[in-house]
């Protein structure tokens, strides 16, 4: 018993070391390709719920490593937070969207970026913003900003508000990503400058069999439009759920049942035979 747990804990050493190698050989590449600007961007379409039109689209960044192969935004998003990397990775973002839009500027549609709360809480966050869309001649309507609740809810508040009146005031759209898995409260929501609440995949997942998804989601349209603002759901795979949403008022979608996220030259000819 004793030679096994001793073994045991040999496995558990060299497996922890190599986790660590593991994670360090990420950081060293994670640098290394913002230092020569190697993340992509894929988009995918916002559409009405009732025509299957695109009335938008949202960024999603993408990493392809030569070595490491495609890395998912849910592993290195976090380490470039935690490495002190996400304005800077932000930025990149910002610069291709703007880019993006220049191509696209004929279509007149919206194209939504996510923005990290750390990204957010950095002061010069605006600013710098306002340089990248000021540079690239795009119409800040033309971008929206996806902050998720945990961006808005915390000990700095009132200094978020202030940010979010900024951005307002500039004529960037504001969305809140993610909506009902945070803790927002109605006071607090009515109080922020946002255009747009976007139902969570989870809820939209468990449409129409369960109940509870069902009340939340009809909860939130519901919401939305007592505060006039306008409400996505995202992660709409079945058309089943697309009939939900629609049939509860909510009238604009995204998800894998339209189109998953792509490059954007995917949709430019697609964009360009629609007659926009
Ligand atoms: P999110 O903003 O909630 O994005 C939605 C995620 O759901 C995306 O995953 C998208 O590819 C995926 N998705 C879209 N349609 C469907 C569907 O029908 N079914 C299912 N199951 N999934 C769907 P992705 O691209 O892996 O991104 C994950 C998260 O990483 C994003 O969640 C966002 O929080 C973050 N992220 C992505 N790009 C950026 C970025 O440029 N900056 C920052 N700060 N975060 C980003
Ligand atoms: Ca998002
Ligand atoms: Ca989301
Ligand atoms: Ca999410």
């Amino acid at each position: 018993a004793k030679s096994s747990g001793r073994n045991q804990f040999c496995f558990y050493q060299a497996s922890a070391g190599q986790q660590n190698a593991d994670e360090l050989k990420l950081e060293q590449a994670l640098r290394e390709a913002l230092k020569h600007q190697q993340l992509q961007l894929h988009y995918q379409p916002k559409f009405a719920l009732a025509s299957n039109h695109i009335v938008g689209f949202e960024a999603l960044v993408r990493w392809q490593h030569p070595q490491l192969g495609q890395v998912s935004p849910g592993r290195f998003i976090p380490l470039a937070e935690k490495l002190g990397l996400i304005s800077t990775l932000g930025e990149q973002v910002l610069q291709q969207v703007c880019q993006q839009q220049q191509q696209w500027q004929h279509l007149a549609l919206p194209v939504s970026v996510n923005i990290s709360a750390l990204q957010l809480a950095d002061a010069d966050f605006v600013s710098r913003l306002q340089h990248i869309v000021q540079q690239a001649g795009i119409a800040p309507g033309l971008l929206e900003l996806e902050l998720t609740e945990s961006c808005l809810i915390h000990e700095q508040a009132e200094q978020t508000l202030n940010q979010l009146t900024q951005l307002k005031a500039l004529g960037f759209k504001l969305s809140i990503d993610d909506f009902g898995t945070g803790y927002s409260s109605l006071s607090y929501l009515r109080r922020l400058p946002i255009d747009t609440l976007k139902i969570d995949q989870s809820f939209v997942q468990d449409l129409p069999g369960n109940i509870s998804a069902c009340q939340i989601a009809s909860a939130i349209i519901a919401m939305a439009k007592a505060l006039g603002l306008d409400v996505i759901a995202e992660g709409i795979e079945h058309q089943q759920q697309l009939d939900f949403l629609l049939q509860a008022g909510c009238d604009k979608g995204q998800g894998y049942l339209v189109s998953a996220p792509r490059p954007a030259q995917d949709f430019t000819k697609a964009l360009s035979a629609e007659n926009y």
